[in-house]
């Protein structure tokens, strides 16, 4: 034992000459980086700009990690840019970084749709999964690399509901000539339902749906729906989250800034999106409850799922538009390939282990 505590120490010993002499060389490599982040949503805005796991929480943690070695400086929505522009400032290199959600960009790359939400998609847990352990991310960065950009995820608001009805649906035929505000890859399947698709910011939906111009409205979940009001303009809200089941944020970033800052800084980087990642989602869960609760109890909102019929023709409709989007682009099919075969193991994994904890075990 004795003999093992010398030669330990001993060790110990070799190995501080060893950190005093590369000592120069750590100091030369504590350079300051000063980096922008521009964001598709407002400033101030909960979840996305303000509050735990948000953008500007990233900054904050990256900055308190590195001790002051790199500082982010959070520009919200219309300060530097506008708010579907980070995507060019990150690739011309205006800004080092975006937040937002990839499926912002599906103009320029449709893949890019996968690393936000997918219609009947799966649920954080298993997006995670395919994330961190499935290729998920390698993916993302593939689908970038040709714009000279590298994304992670850095926030998730859980599912989403489906949204705000002035009318009970009873069937899909009750869809038909419905206006609603929906966008994106699930407006589609909308549309092909007979929807009246409409494309709103989220401060124009309240509006609209209090005067009749639209007659529903999809925006995100409890807590951000009853900021807008919406439960003031109509009273059904179906919380099938089936066209938003677990809405990744997305951090974006050059390449080339990227490569610049020395390891320790990326894994920095890293860690604070991962934490972000898991942070927001958890926020979302205790924000959700409390004002669904509200929701229901003080405001007589009829918060229910959509019946099953409706929910097997959304499902067939999303099949018909994946199949579509993946014929156009090998690239599309690649990363859509690598997410349903993951999510068709995780659903297997996820019925004898999640799913029957929820049936079985809670009561
Ligand atoms: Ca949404």
């Amino acid at each position: 034992m004795e003999t093992n505590r010398r030669s330990f120490l001993a060790h110990g010993a070799a190995a501080g000459a060893v950190a005093t002499l590369a000592a120069p060389a750590v100091v030369k490599a504590q350079s300051t980086f000063n980096w922008k982040m521009t964001s598709a949503y407002v400033k101030g805005s909960p979840f996305y700009m303000d509050g735990p796991g948000s953008a500007t929480d990233l900054a904050r943690r990256v900055e308190v990690m590195s001790g002051g070695r790199l500082r982010i400086q959070v520009f919200g929505a219309g300060e530097l840019v506008p708010a579907f522009e980070g995507f060019d400032a990150v690739r011309s290199g205006t800004v080092e970084m975006n937040h937002a959600n990839s499926y912002f960009w599906t103009g320029k790359t449709f893949a890019a749709q996968y690393f936000t939400a997918v219609p009947f998609g799966m649920n954080f847990q298993g997006i995670n999964g395919w994330f961190y352990d499935g290729g998920g991310i390698d993916l993302w960065n593939e689908v970038y690399a040709p714009f000279g950009m590298v994304a992670m995820p850095c926030g998730n608001t859980g599912v989403q509901m489906t949204g705000w009805f002035k009318k009970e649906i009873n069937t899909v035929g009750d869809l038909k000539g419905l206006k609603m505000r929906i966008p994106g890859l699930a407006g589609k399947v909308y549309a092909n339902l007979g929807v009246d698709v409409k494309v709103l910011p989220g401060g124009e939906i309240f509006p609209a749906l209090e005067r009749g111009v639209i007659d529903a409205a999809e925006f995100v979940g409890p807590f951000q729906d009853r900021r807008l009001g919406l439960h003031k303009a109509a009273k059904f809200y179906y919380t099938t989250g089936w066209h938003e089941s677990a809405t990744v944020s997305e951090l974006l970033i050059n390449r080339a800034a990227w490569q610049k800052l020395p390891r320790d800084l990326q894994a920095i980087v890293e860690n604070a999106a991962a934490a972000c990642n898991v942070i927001s989602e958890a926020w979302c869960q205790k924000a959700n409850s409390d004002a669904m609760e509200d929701l229901v109890r003080n405001h007589k909102v009829v918060a229910k799922p959509l019946p099953e019929a409706v929910i097997k023709a959304l499902r067939s409709e999303t099949d018909k538009v994946l199949a579509e989007s993946i014929a156009k682009d090998p690239l599309t099919r690649k990363v859509h390939d690598s997410y349903f075969s993951f999510k068709a193991k995780y659903d297997r994994w996820s019925e004898i282990s999640e799913e029957a904890y929820h049936v079985t075990v809670r009561g």
